[in-house]
């Protein structure tokens, strides 16, 4: 056991308090349980992907009363197997599940290879932890299963840092779920360990005064059991940037222009962007009488979705525009009126008052 986690507990003792938690908690009559083929099990264990129990059970009945049988819905239209689907969403899940049984039916006479996680992996749609849990609710033998319930539960027994879908943390994770899996009772441990993760070890309130593993539990010990599992890593967003003209008339009116109507801030109105200062220089060249600059008001940050824009904001004041230009309006912040503005340029004009926007001509 060198090259492993510590285990907080003996497996035995784990697997002891799990099970006695199970009897009294844990869930028994859950419509694939009876009769609990592979069959059954595995559809359920598809549906229950990024699903919760509840929404799943009417899905299931539906579908079992359509596909009895892995021949039923190998045989069936995609179209009808899609329909059934309607609602639980990740429609890739359904036809993983219809290609599967499929092959099946070409390749296993009708019967999931279930002898061994390996050969289920070979199905679309199988990973590792459902063949695991398919395995060990339907023949009974041992296979350990690390679904997003069990991976939570084991990181904050654990306090195991890292984000779970990390390769070095999941084989963490894996070499735990192994340890701690028994040989007898696989049906029920393998539901007690998705039981406990999704109503004791919850996300965001676990129950931990109510929990068998309190007393070794690591992650309770420290005092902050909702640390664990820790997020997925947000990338670094790519930055740009942009100058952002305010220009202002005599009257304090700013001169605002419309996006156009798809794209960044689609059809709202803003401030005129540039790249650099001496496109800037330009613009003013052609369409602007008698410009003066002031100095740059702060640069700040707004971040979108995909990347962040770093603003600086450039007041210009002047008298008039030197044309008529149709693809804006003069803006007056102290009779606004009703337009949708991007909202960077909604949070700098309600921040300026008109003087600050026009300050005292030098000349
Ligand atoms: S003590 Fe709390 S955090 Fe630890 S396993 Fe139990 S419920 Fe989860």
């Amino acid at each position: 056991m060198a090259d492993i986690p510590t285990p907080c507990i003996a497996a035995d003792a784990f697997q002891r308090r799990l099970l006695n938690w199970f009897d009294q908690h844990g869930r028994h009559d859950l419509p694939w349980q009876t009769p609990r083929s592979a069959y059954r099990v595995w559809v359920s264990e598809i549906m229950l992907q990024q699903t919760q129990v509840a929404t799943v059970i009417p899905y299931f009945e539906r579908f079992m009363a359509r596909f009895p049988t892995l021949e039923a819905l190998a045989k069936a239209p995609q179209d009808e197997v899609l329909h059934l689907w309607t609602g639980l969403g990740y429609y890739a899940r359904a036809r993983n599940l219809h290609k599967a049984a499929q092959i099946a039916l070409q390749e296993h006479s009708g019967e999931l290879p279930s002898e061994s996680v390996e050969a289920l992996m070979m199905l679309p749609g199988i990973g590792r932890s459902t063949a695991g849990a398919i395995i060990a609710q339907s023949t009974g033998q041992r296979a350990a299963i690390l679904d997003g319930n069990v991976k939570r539960s084991l990181t904050r027994l654990h306090a195991i840092a890292g984000w779970p879908g990390k390769p070095a943390v999941e084989r963490e994770l894996w070499t735990l779920a192994e340890y701690y899996t028994p040989n007898t009772r696989l049906a029920d441990f393998t539901q007690a360990m998705m039981d406990f993760g999704a109503t004791l070890c919850k996300r965001s309130k676990p129950e931990c005064p109510l929990c068998p593993f309190n007393d070794v539990c690591r992650a309770y010990a420290q005092g902050e059991p909702q640390r664990y599992p820790e997020s997925k890593p947000k990338k670094a967003l790519p930055q740009r940037e942009t100058i952002m003209l305010m220009l202002s008339d005599r009257e304090g009116r700013v001169w605002l222009e419309q996006r156009p109507p798809s794209g960044l801030w689609g059809g709202l109105w803003s401030l005129p962007q540039f790249e650099t200062h001496a496109a800037l220089n330009d613009w003013l060249e052609d369409n602007v009488v008698a410009p003066e600059r002031h100095a740059a008001l702060p640069s700040f940050t707004h971040t979108f979705s995909h990347f962040r824009l770093v603003i600086t904001p450039q007041p210009v004041s002047c008298d008039r525009l030197g044309g008529i230009r149709e693809d804006g309006v003069w803006y007056d912040v102290n009779h606004p009126p009703s337009l949708g503005l991007a909202a960077p340029v909604k949070a700098l004009l309600s921040q300026l008052v008109p003087f600050a926007l026009h300050p005292t001509p030098s000349r």
